[in-house]
């Protein structure tokens, strides 16, 4: 069992992933997130190095030649692929660690790690995803059509994860994200492991 918890976040595009994750941060100082490298351009206001590792194709694919993902994969004709470095040195010093990535890349992690805990964010509706993917204003007709096209296929995979919430009401959905996180941490086997002078006090 890896010492701290590894939590996946994914989501078809729009469905308020980046939003909720921001939230959860701010909330929870427990938690460290993975910087994913990308090809995709910067949106505005996205900084390289905070948002995203902003690479183009021929970096991103000499890493991927040189072993340097945990996972990687195509999501909306860019490539996105998480720090194999990174996540071992998270891992060994008992963080516990968010990945926000897709299903292709959570089923890839999963295999790895079989104990990664999965979360999906879905939209209430349809409607409601082209809102606020055109409400975002980030993005261009043609990629906004791309993306809705590919929620079919992303809400497809939503059994293959532990917990689903749906962001309709942005407040409840935080106070469901981080209540994952906290049960999570209770689980009895991560309880004996942090606090084990505690019970040695009782049961030495
Ligand atoms: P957004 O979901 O609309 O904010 O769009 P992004 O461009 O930030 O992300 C595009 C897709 O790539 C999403 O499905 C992400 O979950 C996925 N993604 C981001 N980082 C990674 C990663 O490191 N690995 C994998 N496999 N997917 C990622
Ligand atoms: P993702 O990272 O999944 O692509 P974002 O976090 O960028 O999604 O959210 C997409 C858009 O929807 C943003 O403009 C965000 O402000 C908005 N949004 C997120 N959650 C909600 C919600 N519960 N209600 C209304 N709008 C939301
Ligand atoms: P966006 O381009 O809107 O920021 O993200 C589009 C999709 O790419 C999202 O579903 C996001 O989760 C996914 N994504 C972002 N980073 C990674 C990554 O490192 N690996 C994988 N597999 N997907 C990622």
């Amino acid at each position: 069992m890896i010492p701290g918890n590894l939590f996946i976040v994914a989501a078809p595009s729009g469905a308020g992933k980046t939003s909720l994750v921001r939230e959860l941060l701010a909330r929870d100082g427990r938690v460290r997130l993975s910087i994913s490298y990308t090809t995709r351009a910067a949106r505005p206001g996205e900084v390289d190095g905070r948002d995203y590792h902003f690479v183009s194709k021929e970096e991103f694919l000499a890493m991927l030649e040189a072993g340097e993902f945990l996972e990687s994969a195509e999501v909306y004709g860019n490539h996105y692929g998480t720090s194999q470095g990174w996540i071992r040195e998270a891992i060994a010093a008992g963080d516990d660690i968010l990945l926000e990535i897709d299903w292709q890349g959570a089923a890839q992690v999963r295999r790895l790690f079989p104990e990664a805990i999965g979360v999906f964010i879905v939209p209430p509706s349809l409607d409601a995803l082209r809102h606020r993917l055109t409400g975002r204003g980030q993005d261009s007709a043609e990629v906004i059509e791309r993306r809705m096209a590919a929620a079919r296929e992303d809400i497809s995979h939503v059994s293959e994860f532990d917990y689903v919430i749906i962001n309709d009401d942005f407040a409840e959905a935080v106070a469901d994200l981080c209540a994952i996180f906290r049960t999570r941490r209770l689980l009895i086997a991560r309880q004996l492991a942090r606090h084990a002078s505690l019970f040695h006090q009782f049961n030495p």
